[in-house]
């Protein structure tokens, strides 16, 4: 349960005063995450990206021209523009150096009587130009007397909006959200890794949303350090709490006689890489240790995780306990199934698939056979963490493409088993730097080596004027036996919107394909995409028109061509993704980036990248350089947690100092009691990581 005193920071954005249903859907596009409105909170945690700065006061002679300068005026007089007219409303000003007039184009003249009356003396802050010869001011950023200067921000921050919302509108709130921020306890009262001087976290939102000075919003500045640290606190805590309940079960040694292993290496038309091999080693090792294993076994796309995630399970089997395999959806799962019987056949194994569409009869027979013990290895989409589902002694748990998962249903398929042991598999390749950020002190096995014979995939990047070009050679491509995947862009931010463009797309492509055209995205129901992937792999269809959908893990190996429509609008970590759908198979593959022109500076380099290397370690270093770490991992699309305040290029260190805290915290308060724990159950619901929160009440 979430601590009281952060209710007011979880409630919606609309309830803070000023904010109707409609601003409300502006925010909720502007701060929401996807399933869930914008909340007070988040309005807290959006920082602004620069400041203007009305510091700078002068004599209206004296005052520098095109820069903003705040000036001290007295009203001369009003000069309306003729009735009916488009001509501006004007109003002379002057000080004892010079005079200036204000330029308000389609003015509310009411307005402009009641802010500026002649006679008055006022402060005028905006930027002076000089036109025909005399000073003027074209709309005035502000205009306020001396009771208004007192309480005006001289250092005004500038926050990210979204189209509709009106910067002082959306500061307005902000400031409203900051009148709701409850006197919080200091999680870091008693911290010994804290850098010191920095401020208090309430008193850090204040300096950001209310800077003294430009500098004072800085990344490095102390309130930014602040910020990050207590968000790379609440995660590292989270990890360390997770991984200590998981150790807190005792492991069990797995020792398997290799029998069955044995057989399935020798029907295996190839042999384990030397990577494969070294893997494999590593994750024996654990399982025949008596202690619980806790390994990330990490691989590009087509680096051959599968039968290493085998053998594993076959160990475990051979031991004479199960195995599972969590994917993270039924297309997914359906495919691992049919590999891994296909692997597993010389072994004798007792495959079974569990997912959410299954009949309650099978079910009910699968569930039994597993109570029983006579399906050896099952494979399953989230379905197999419900509570319904029990094993006769689970061995071993591989979770796969993991990052679709929260760290939550991960440990509640490890929960099944009595200790068993787990094994989280990711396609994502992760920088180094990062894995410790992400998966706290798992240990990791790395597949970099991809297995022999792989053909490069040659990537070209088009603009999208030469669309007609490209689909030419498509047709061609295509009679002579070729399939294609056409992906198109998540854009608006808006499902519907999305789903709408990838329909457009498909029906210009049917006119040229078509019943070779299929189509697939992430609004069609389960067993619709099933159908539309099967007609695919099956080449009943030859161009598949699809959204990200298709990013993680399907494998059509006969698929040789990839278009990606505004490739300038996907992260690098989701080019690879998606490139990595071909080059699968034996023919030569292309991957076409069509983007629309002109390319910014960022999206140039990814595009760049893209063309030179296929190394997924290295355009995840890369794309980490390239964005800055908060969304490295394209955690948008991944869901893994992303991070809203600390930016990983710039706070590499603070990581460290918070991992070594809540290193420090676990071991010396494992269970957060007392002043401190309390305080850090605050820090980890305020930072939304309260799965682990969970399994300290689990014991
Ligand atoms: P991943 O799950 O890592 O994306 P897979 O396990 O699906 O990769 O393997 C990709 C392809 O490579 C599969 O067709 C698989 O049969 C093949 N493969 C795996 N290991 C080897 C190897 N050592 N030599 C040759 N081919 C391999
Ligand atoms: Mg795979």
């Amino acid at each position: 349960m979430r601590p009281s005193i952060l209710d007011p920071l979880f409630a919606p954005a609309t309830s803070l005063p000023g904010v109707g249903p409609k601003v409300g859907k502006l925010l909720d596009t502007l701060l929401g995450k996807g399933d869930g409105g914008a909340r007070v909170v988040d309005l807290l945690f959006h920082l602004p990206t620069g400041t203007i700065d009305r510091r700078r006061r002068a004599k209206i002679a004296e005052a520098p021209l095109d820069q903003i300068v705040t000036i001290e005026a007295d009203v001369v007089e009003h000069r309306a523009a003729p009735p009916r007219s488009r001509a501006p409303y004007k109003v002379l000003v002057e000080d004892e150096t010079g005079d200036v007039l204000l330029v308000f184009f389609l003015a509310n003249p009411a307005w402009i009587q009641k802010s500026l009356p002649v006679g008055a003396r006022r402060f005028i802050s905006g930027k002076l130009e000089l036109w025909d010869g005399h000073r003027q001011m074209v709309h005035p950023d502000r205009v306020v007397d001396a009771d208004g200067l007192a309480t005006m921000p001289l250092v005004e921050p500038v926050y990210g909006l979204t189209e509709g919302l009106a910067p002082r509108a959306l500061a307005k709130m902000i400031a409203g959200a900051r009148a709701r921020l409850p006197e919080l306890p200091d999680w870091l009262a008693d911290s010994r890794t804290k850098p010191p001087a920095l401020p208090r976290f309430s008193e850090a939102l204040e300096i950001l949303h209310h800077p003294p000075d430009p500098e004072a919003i800085a990344p490095t500045a102390p309130a930014r350090l602040r910020l990050a640290f207590d968000e790379l606190l609440a995660h590292q805590l989270a990890l360390a709490l997770t991984r200590a309940h998981l150790r807190r079960t005792a492991g069990r040694s797995s020792k398997g006689d290799g029998a069955r292993s044995g057989a399935i290496r020798a029907g295996s038309p190839f042999a384990l890489t030397a990577a494969q091999e070294n893997a494999v080693a590593e994750i024996r090792a654990d399982l025949t240790a008596p202690v619980r294993m806790l390994r990330l076994l990490q691989g590009d796309v087509g680096s051959g995780k599968t039968i290493v995630a085998l053998l594993a399970m076959t160990e475990v089997v051979e031991a004479g306990r199960q195995a599972a395999l969590m994917a993270p959806t039924e297309v997914l799962a359906r495919q691992h199934f049919e590999s891994l019987q296909k692997y597993a056949a010389p072994a004798k194994l007792n495959l079974a698939l569990l997912t959410g569409r299954d009949s309650s009869a099978e079910r009910g027979r699968t569930l039994a056979a597993l109570a029983e013990g006579t399906i050896d290895i099952v494979i399953g989409t989230h379905a197999l963490f419900q509570e319904s589902v029990a094993f006769r002694d689970l061995g071993l748990a591989v979770v796969d493409e993991q990052h679709r998962f929260g760290v939550h249903q991960r440990l509640a398929l490890g929960a099944k088993g009595d200790g068993a042991d787990i094994l989280v598999m990711t396609a994502t390749p992760i920088p180094r730097t990062l894995v410790l950020t992400y998966f706290g002190d798992m240990d990791v096995s790395t597949l970099r080596e991809k297995p022999p014979g792989r053909q490069p995939i040659e990537t070209r990047a088009l603009p999208l004027e030469r669309i007609g070009d490209v689909v030419a050679r498509l047709q061609s491509a295509i009679a002579q036996g070729a399939r294609a995947y056409w992906i198109c862009p998540l854009v608006a931010g808006s499902e519907a919107l999305d789903v709408a463009a990838v329909e457009e797309r498909y029906a210009a492509l049917k006119q040229i394909f078509g019943p070779q055209a299929g189509l697939v995205h992430g609004k069609m129901k389960g067993a619709e995409r099933d159908t539309a992937m099967a007609a695919f792999a099956k080449g009943e269809t030859k161009v598949l028109v699809a959204t990200t959908v298709i990013e993680v893990g399907v494998d059509v190996p006969e698929a040789s061509i990839i278009v990606v429509e505004h490739a300038e609008r996907f992260g690098l970590a989701q080019l690879h993704q998606l490139r990595g759908r071909v080059g699968r198979g034996q023919a030569k593959s292309t991957c076409l980036l069509l983007y629309k022109a002109p390319l910014g500076e960022i999206a140039k380099s990814r595009i760049e990248i893209m063309r030179d290397t296929e190394d997924g370690f290295r355009i995840a270093e890369e794309d980490l350089r390239l964005r800055g770490g908060g969304d490295v991992l394209g955690t948008q699309q991944s869901g893994l947690p992303g991070f809203r305040l600390a930016q990983l290029d710039v706070h590499a260190d603070l990581l460290k100092l918070a991992r070594a805290e809540a290193q420090a915290i676990v071991a010396t308060n494992p269970r957060l009691e007392g002043a401190q724990g309390k305080a850090l159950l605050v820090l980890l619901h305020l930072f939304e990581r309260e799965a682990a929160v969970k399994l300290l009440q689990a014991g």
